[in-house]
């Protein structure tokens, strides 16, 4: 089975390498399959393409769309998407204009819980000032002592009933699925282990995901373990999708697996990138 990293990000969003560095590191880790999936953003899609045809990397165009269902945030990756389609585009930008929108109101709540100029930090840590997430809050919070890193400093402000918390519509899952099927792509639900779903609500999930003309979900991602990756391998033979896997890789010292250092997907489950070799 070839090396395959279906899930990472670059500056585009909230990883820290350049796209064509993020290239350069999963070709030295030995990728063989790499998918760009930056929050919201496909403008890294482009460089780390070229750069992955300079390395001899099969490259895949990829988005990771942020999504409200029932109140609660899921991360829908699209593979094989056309960045230059109008409806994914029109879909991604309005995400965006809500990002600076939350941006704001998270610089105001951390304001009046006396930390100020995050706003202003936060953006000066990003790498595409069109795209602004919570990461980049908490790198300006780590840098100024407010935590020791990432992981402890989301801990500490800016989950639910934390003071830089504020709560956002994203997306709705059926408009995501709808804007990665028509620019060509197939919709992935990223790290399902993440939502803290019942398993009623997980199925119900799965089926309003397809109905909605998703495909796919991610068996092996590095939030899950075994016994995860196997649950959710026997969600995708049981719902009919294909399984995908990826890293969410965003950078070298915050992220606890690198490109391509996953397990392999548990027996019997589907890999998604037979379905794009078969030309489905
Ligand atoms: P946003 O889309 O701006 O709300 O930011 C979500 C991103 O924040 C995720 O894609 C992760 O990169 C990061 N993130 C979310 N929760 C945590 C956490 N508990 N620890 C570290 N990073 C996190
Ligand atoms: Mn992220
Ligand atoms: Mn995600
Ligand atoms: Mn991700």
């Amino acid at each position: 089975m070839p090396i395959i990293d279906l899930h990472c990000h670059s500056n585009i969003s909230d990883g820290v390498l350049s796209p064509r560095e993020l290239v350069a590191r999963a070709s030295a880790n030995g990728v063989e399959i790499l998918a760009l999936t930056d929050h919201d953003d496909c403008d890294g899609l482009c460089e780390a393409g070229s750069a992955a045809l300079d390395l001899g990397i099969e490259f895949v165009n990829g988005v990771e769309i942020s999504v409200t269902w029932r109140g609660r945030t899921i991360h829908v990756v699209g593979l094989n998407v056309d960045p230059e389609n109008a409806d994914l585009q029109g879909g991604l930008g309005s995400i965006r204009e809500g990002r600076a929108k939350r941006a704001r109101e998270i610089g105001d709540a951390l304001s009046r819980a006396g930390i100020s100029g995050s706003f202003e930090g936060a953006y000066a840590f990003a790498g595409n000032k069109n795209l602004i997430g919570r990461t980049h809050f908490a790198r300006f919070l780590v840098s100024n002592g407010y935590a020791k890193d990432v992981q402890s400093v989301f801990r500490k402000f800016l989950v639910g009933g934390k003071p830089g918390n504020v709560s956002h519509d994203w997306a709705k899952l059926s408009d995501a699925v709808s804007w990665i099927v028509a620019s060509g792509g197939m919709a992935v639900i990223a790290h399902p282990g993440r939502y803290e779903l019942s398993t009623e609500a997980f199925k119900s999930l799965l089926c309003e995901f397809r109905e909605a003309g998703g495909q796919g979900i991610e068996v092996v991602t590095s939030s899950h373990t075994r016994d995860m990756a196997i649950r959710f391998g026997d969600f995708a033979k049981r719902f009919d999708l294909y399984a995908s896997m990826g890293s969410d890789f965003h950078s070298p010292e915050e992220s606890r697996v690198d490109l391509g250092r996953l397990p392999l997907l548990p027996e019997g489950c589907t890999p998604i990138w037979e379905a794009w070799k078969a030309g489905n």
